[in-house]
This record gives structure tokens, sequence and C-alpha cells, in this order.
């Protein structure tokens, strides 16, 4: 039951609270106006009071409860429900319940009533729970305000949602987007559209400079993107610096532009806007505008919306930035690990996995394969002698949180091995632990056979030394006990007479002169000096002729040379070839001086020259000490020798070889090894390629007339002084007349005066050297005709060029070899 109670009684249905017996009219005036007084402050408060009788669930209500909720109550509690919103009707009942049990007896909750169809009255009820003595309650008092907003407050409200949901919006669309421009666009375009304005533009502004990358526009204007500068608009540039947004709602009249800027905007039909500054850090990083192409008068609430916006579009386009620059440095890493076929391992140690990239698979000799993968997948592809270290450095940089460094060989798929240098650091932990550790691998068999061969290298220059060392001293020590016996005994002793002695030393000056040669000539042509003389060559005849001066030295240790050359019959095929017969001297002197060294006591020497296809083949096989076949991948390279023990009998640098090796090869052909093995004999093969057209015939060169000579008057200058006297002897011996000086100036003197039909002049010299020395001799009027011959070290072609271009007539390589000497003397016309 419910009933409303009289509006001049309040009380009605509960009796008089006071119970008081005071005069009743004084006290009725003063209840009557505190009831009009509750009736005046209910209605502006809009809200009614009521009780509710929990025996007989009668509830009683303050007479302005339909004013506050638009009609009447109904009779019944149940009935009074149905006049809520259905969501809202287990409320009350609920509030109650938790008032009774958490003891507090009050309680409040909000419902929205539906009394008056389509309107919804939002209701805030305030309830205290009332007990007697015993505690048990027996009624509920209650006030119940109307608090549905006003219309006023509900377009607030609403204006609020709109702002919310567009500002959620603008934040959905610009998330995904990294690219500043399309962030711009879509922050630009989207206010545009929202505020209903006809531009819109976010400018970056980097000192006066301000720069609009992309603008919104109404579908009939113009884009306005470009650099604009700020130093001609202060008022403008100050307000932005100091963060203050600029509302302009006509720029015609408004007195808040700079003039040009007024003018501008004019000009881009920008007759209203509103710009709100970035600042971040202090500074001016920004402009968010909004523009309108007529006048517009703006709102506080637009303002703070692009304020907003202006933020928001700012912090995306820096993250957009930072993104796009993270991935582009992330790209180059790829790239760059990729360019130095780098591979990459992340083992999570938690669930146990490795996520490889596809390089460490190719490194691995695999294609690449679905990660994660087990970390049994690299263990099977480390070498098994190197899987326990390898597993142990690991375990230890997971313990310690630390580096695993270390180089390693790898087993990859297909049986292959190769070096891998494999890094990595722990790079997560939690509770103490490692709980993952990633790093790189890549491929270092290049390196370390390049630090192997280095290695070999470094170990054959330090044997070569000591041979070096050793070489020169065995023919050294000859000399100087040779000479030293010469000159105890004056050359008068029985056995070891003058020429025996003299014998001794020529072989062994020939032999240093020949190891000083050989090195000179490998170190030429390895920095390329080398420069052959290249004529039409019978190999026949050449051959014929080195056979005819080292068959000599067969014989006299009784070891044969067995010779077979085509047939030098004059109808016979030749086998010409385009070559420096001194070179190709050298390279079948060479084997043939190999085979004889490398030969016992029976050795037999074989040497064939043929015709195979366009090719000249020349043989040179030995029943010697043979090569062991690891050995002859290597017998070409400089300072290789099969033995190289100090104790062996056989001497040399390992270097004829590599001559051969060289030199056949700048005559464009190959040379090749073989042997049996060790104690089975050894098989040098030239081939050479063959000139196509058969040779004019060449006229062999007139042997010297040494008579021609007599009577040449010869100085020699040369300042080291026992070089000069030894050759003057030597020379004296030989019927010539030899005056000798020991410098240039010297040398003009002497010459002046003994006029000397040639000189001997050595080039190296202090003070006036020999090229100076020559010069001036050429300069004197007695010097014109005066054969000048140079004596030098230096040989190669360069230095010809030089003696010559100086005025010498001839270039003599020290040591002198007599017979050449003398063939050029024997060459030079009579003295007048
Ligand atoms: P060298 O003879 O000065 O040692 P080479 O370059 O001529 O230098 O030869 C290199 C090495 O090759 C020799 O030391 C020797 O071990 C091996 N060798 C060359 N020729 C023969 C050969 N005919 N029989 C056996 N071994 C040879």
């Amino acid at each position: 039951m419910t009933k409303a109670s009289d509006s001049s009684n309040p009380n009605s249905g509960t009796g008089d609270p006071s119970g008081s017996g005071q005069n009743p009219s004084t006290a009725q005036d003063v209840r009557l106006e505190a009831n009009e007084l509750l009736r005046l402050a209910a209605e502006a408060a809009n809200v009614y009071w009521w009780q509710l009788d929990l025996a007989t669930t009668i509830t009683t209500y303050s007479p302005n409860t339909e004013q506050v909720v638009g009609r009447l109550p109904a009779e019944t509690v149940e009935e009074n429900l149905l006049l809520l919103h259905v969501e809202d009707r287990s409320l009350a009942a609920q509030a109650f319940s938790e008032a009774m049990e958490n003891g507090t007896d009050r309680f409040s909750y909000q419902v929205r009533s539906i009394a008056i169809p389509n309107e919804i009255r939002w209701l805030t009820v305030t309830g205290t729970i009332l007990r007697n003595e015993q505690g048990q309650p027996y009624r509920i008092i209650g006030l119940t305000q109307n608090t549905t907003p006003t219309e006023k407050a509900q377009q607030a409200l609403q204006a609020e949602q709109d702002r919310q949901t567009f500002l959620l919006q603008l934040s959905d669309t610009l998330h995904p987007l990294a690219d500043p421009l399309a962030i711009q666009a879509a922050a630009t375009q989207m206010t545009m559209a929202h505020l209903a304005a006809d531009r819109c533009y976010y400018c970056e502004i980097e000192g006066d400079v301000a720069t609009i990358r992309c603008d919104a526009y109404r579908s009939d204007l113009h884009s306005i993107a470009a650099t604009y500068s700020l130093s001609d608009s202060p008022v403008f540039k100050t307000l932005s610096q100091a963060g203050f947004p600029l509302v302009v709602a006509d720029a015609h009249t408004t007195e808040l532009m700079d003039e040009p800027l007024r003018q501008l905007s004019i000009q881009l039909t920008i007759l209203a806007f509103i710009n709100v500054p970035v600042i971040k850090q202090g500074q001016l990083v920004g402009n968010f505008c909004i523009t309108q192409c007529a006048p517009r008068v703006w709102t506080a609430p637009e303002v703070r919306l692009l304020q907003e916006v202006a933020q928001r579009t700012w912090a995306a386009v820096e993250q957009g930035r930072a993104e796009m620059a993270l991935r582009e440095s992330e790209k180059l890493f790829r790239l760059t690990i990729e360019a130095a076929r780098v591979g990459t391992w992340d083992w999570n140690l938690v669930p146990n996995e490795v996520v490889w990239n596809e390089e460490h698979f190719r490194l691995f000799g695999m294609p690449p394969q679905p990660n994660p993968v087990s970390p049994k997948l690299y263990f099977d592809h480390v070498h098994p002698y190197d899987r326990d270290r390898v597993g142990n450095l690991l375990q230890a940089a997971i313990d310690s949180k630390g580096v695993f460094d270390t180089e390693f060989c790898a087993l990859l798929d297909g049986g292959a091995q190769r070096w891998m240098s494999g890094y990595g650091r722990v790079t997560a932990e939690a509770d103490g632990r490692s709980t993952r550790i990633s790093g790189v691998m890549f491929d270092i068999e290049e390196r370390r056979r390049a630090e192997d061969a280095l290695r070999e290298a470094n170990r054959r220059k330090d044997e070569f030394l000591a041979l070096l060392a050793h070489e020169l001293r065995n023919p050294m020590a000859t000399l100087s006990n040779t000479l030293r016996m010469l000159e105890l005994t004056g050359g008068q002793h029985p056995i070891h007479t003058l020429s025996r002695s003299v014998r001794l030393m020529q072989q062994e000056v020939a032999h240093l002169v020949r190891l000083v040669d050989d090195l000179l000539d490998v170190s030429r042509i390895s920095q390329g000096k080398i420069a052959l003389v290249m004529e039409r060559l019978d190999l026949v005849s050449l051959l014929s002729e080195v056979i005819e001066a080292t068959g000599p030295q067969f014989t006299a240790v009784g070891k044969i040379l067995s010779v077979a050359l085509p047939d030098e019959q004059p109808n016979a095929v030749s086998l010409y070839v385009s070559g420096d017969s001194a070179r190709l001297r050298q390279v079948v002197s060479n084997l043939l001086h190999n085979a004889l060294k490398f030969t016992t006591q029976q050795g037999h020497v074989w040497l064939s020259l043929a015709q195979q296809g366009e090719e000249a083949v020349l043989r040179v096989g030995d029943n010697g000490i043979g090569i062991p076949p690891h050995e002859l991948v290597r017998i070409f390279e400089m300072f290789a020798q099969v033995d190289t023990s100090l104790g062996r009998s056989q001497g040399g640098l390992g270097l004829g070889l590599t001559l051969v090796h060289e030199l056949v090869g700048l005559h464009g052909g190959r040379v090749e090894a073989s042997s049996l093995g060790l104690g089975q004999g050894s098989e040098f093969v030239v081939y050479l390629p063959l000139l196509p057209q058969p040779r004019p015939e060449l006229v062999p060169d007139s042997m010297a007339d040494l008579s021609n000579s007599v009577g040449h008057r010869l100085l020699i200058i040369d300042d080291n002084v026992e070089a000069g006297e030894s050759l003057a002897m030597l020379l004296e011996v030989m019927d010539y007349t030899v005056a000798t000086a020991i410098s240039g100036q010297q040398g003009i003197q002497v010459a002046e005066q003994f006029r000397p039909t040639v000189i001997l002049c050595d080039i190296s010299m202090p003070g006036l050297d020999g090229y100076q020395t020559c010069r001036l001799i050429r300069a004197a009027p007695w010097g014109q005709s005066i054969v000048l011959i140079a004596l030098t070290g230096y040989g190669q072609e360069e230095d010809k060029r030089r003696t010559k271009s100086a005025g010498f007539d001839a270039h003599l390589v020290k040591p002198i070899d007599i017979t050449a000497l003398s063939q050029l003397l024997a060459e030079l016309p009579p003295p007048r």
C-alpha cells in the first residue's frame, strides 16, 4: 500500500515525532513555517522524501513526489519498480542488502525512471535503515532526487562525448601509421571534417622556417603545402613561441596579425583560423592550423580540441619518425648482416628454443628451416672434436651472465668442414638467472687459411734464412781458406797448386753468383720487373747448345744423360717458339742441374723434346731420389724443398724450380712435375706454345775476332781499389794496356793524359758518380770517340737505358763476366 502524505503534514502516518506539549498555535506556526521551508528546499533541490514501513510495505511519500518523478507513485513496491528502467530494477534491493550486510544501514544508488513515456529521468536515491531496540530493521527513510541533466548540461555532455569519440577515432587512425606524411594527412583530414572547416594543416617549424608538407583542403581549393618564413611575422612568431593559440575570426579586421601574414592569409583565402602551437622542451616545433575561407567565430571547445589534436599529431609524427629511423637502421643492420654473411642466433633458455636467421642455416650448409629450432641442431653441426669445449664455453657464459666467444670447426651438411667464429652474450635474465643468450656466427675459413699460409710463409722464411746463411757460408769458407793458403804458400804448394786453387775459387764464385742471380731473378719476377727479350727461337738448337754445355758435368760424375731431340736434318720440321733465349736456357739448365743433383751415383737422366699439337713438350726425367706425392703440389713454390735439413748434401735455396715455373709462365707455357714417390725418380715436363710459321734462316753470329782488340788502351775507374786492380791485372794478362783511377775526378784527369780508347767506369762512386763522370768525359774534346762501358750491379732494362742516356756505349753487370767483356772488346773496331 502506498499513499501520498498530506502536503501540510509531512509526518502524517508517523504521528507527531516531537510529542511535545507546547502551545499548539505557536508550535503549529513554527511547524508550518518549517514545513514550508522544507517544501521550498525540496522543490529547489528537485527532491522528495519517503519512508517504507518494512512490516506493512506501506510507503509514504512527500507531497512533491509527483513533481520530481513526473507522475504519482504506484500502489505497490512492485508496481513502482516497473516504472524504472529494466536494467535498474534490482538496484534498490541490492543496495538495501549491501547496507544490511556491511552494517552501515545507509545506501545510495542511481536509477533511470521511465514513469513518463519517451523521457528518462535520472533519480538518485539515498536511504537509511531504522532498527528497533532489538536491532531489527522496521523502517527505511529516504530521499530521492531528480538528477537528470539539464538540456544545456546534456549538450555539453554530448559535446564532450563527441570530442572523446573524435579523439578516440583519431588515435585509432594514427596508431597504425608510421609515415609522418601519412600521419599528418590523416590528422588534418579528420580534423577538417570534424570541425567542418575548409582547410587544415600541420606545419613543422625549425627556426624561422615553417614547412607544410601536406595539408587537407576542400575539394575546390588547392594545396598550400610549401615552406614559409616566419621572419616577417614577429607577432605571430612571438605568440606561437609563447605557446598561445591564435584565434582569428576575420583576417580583414583582426588586430592580432602581422600585416604580411594578413596579406598572405587573404591571398590564400584564409579568412578565419585557429593556429595552435606545439612547444617541446621550450622550443616551438610545430603549428596545427584549421582555417575557413569565410569569417568564422570559433568556440573555446574548438580551440581546446585543436590543442589536443596538435599534441597528438606531433607525438604520432615523432613516433612515426623514430619508428621509420629504427626500421631504416634495422634494414641497414639486416643488409650489413646479409652482406657480411653473418648468421644470427637467439636462444631463449626458458623454453630452450633457438631462432636462427637464414644465413645461420646456410652457414651450416642447410636450407633455411622454420624457427624456432632445438639447440641440439647447433651442437650437431659442431665438429665432435670441438663439441664439449664449445658446450662448456656456452654454459660458462650462461652461468656467469657473460660473453661467449670462440672459434670452432663446423661440420656442414654435405660433409664439408669450415672454421666459424661464434660470439654471443646473455641478453636477458630473471630472478638472477640467464634466460636468453643471443649472438652471431660467421665463416672464418678464409681468414684461418690466410693465417695458416702466413704462418707457413713465416716458417719458410726462417728456414730460408738459415739455408741462405748455410749456402753462403760454404763457398765463402772455401774462398777464404784457399786465399789464406795462397797467401801462405804463394801458390807454390805441390798439391794445392795455384791453378787448382784458382779453379776451386772460380767454382765457388760461380756458385755464389748463381745463388745471387737466382735470388735477384726471383725477386724481379715477383715484382713483375723482369723483361723478356723475345725472339723467334729454334728449340732444338737451343737445347743442343745447353746439352753441349751441361753434358760434361754429367760425364764428370759418371752419370748418363740421354737426349732425344727431333731430327735436326735440314728437311725436318723445327720447333720454333717465341722466347728469351737466355731465360729458356736457364729453364733447361735448372732442370738438368736438379736432375744431376738429385740422382745418385748410377744416375740416369733423360731429356726429350717433341711436338704435341701446337705445343713443344720438353721432358727432363731421372731415376733419382723422387718426390713424395704431397710435395709435388708445392714444389714450384718459392723456397720449397723436400728435404730442408741443413745437413743435406745437395745445396740450393729452393728457387730453381720457382724460376722455371715463372719463366715458363712468362713464355705462355706451363710446367708439371711428377714422381712415383721417394726413390722412384722424377719427371718435369715443360709445355711451350709453338710459333705457327717456319722461321727464316738465321745467320749464326760471327765469332769474335780477338785479334782486333789488341792495341786498345783501357782505363778502369772504380772506387773499389781491389776490384779495379784485379780487373786491370786480368786485362793486362790479356795483353791490354791498362790504367786505373779510384774516383770520377781522378778518372777524368788520368783519361786526359792517358787518352784511353776504352773506359770501364763504375757507376756507384762517391763524389762524381759514373753518370756524371761519363758526361764530363763526353763533354771533353778528347772524350767523344772513347768507348765508355758502364760497370754496375744493376742490369735491368731501365738501368741500361739510364747509362745509355748518360753517354755510355755499353753496360756490363758486376761481377764482370770476363768472356763477355773480351767479346765486347773484340767487337770494337781497332783503335786509331
Ligand atoms: P733447390 O734445388 O735449390 O733446392 P729447386 O727449386 O730447384 O731448389 O728445387 C726445389 C726442391 O725440389 C729441391 O730441393 C728438391 O727437394 C726437389 N727437386 C727438384 N728437382 C728434383 C729432382 N729432379 N728429383 C728430386 N727432387 C727434386
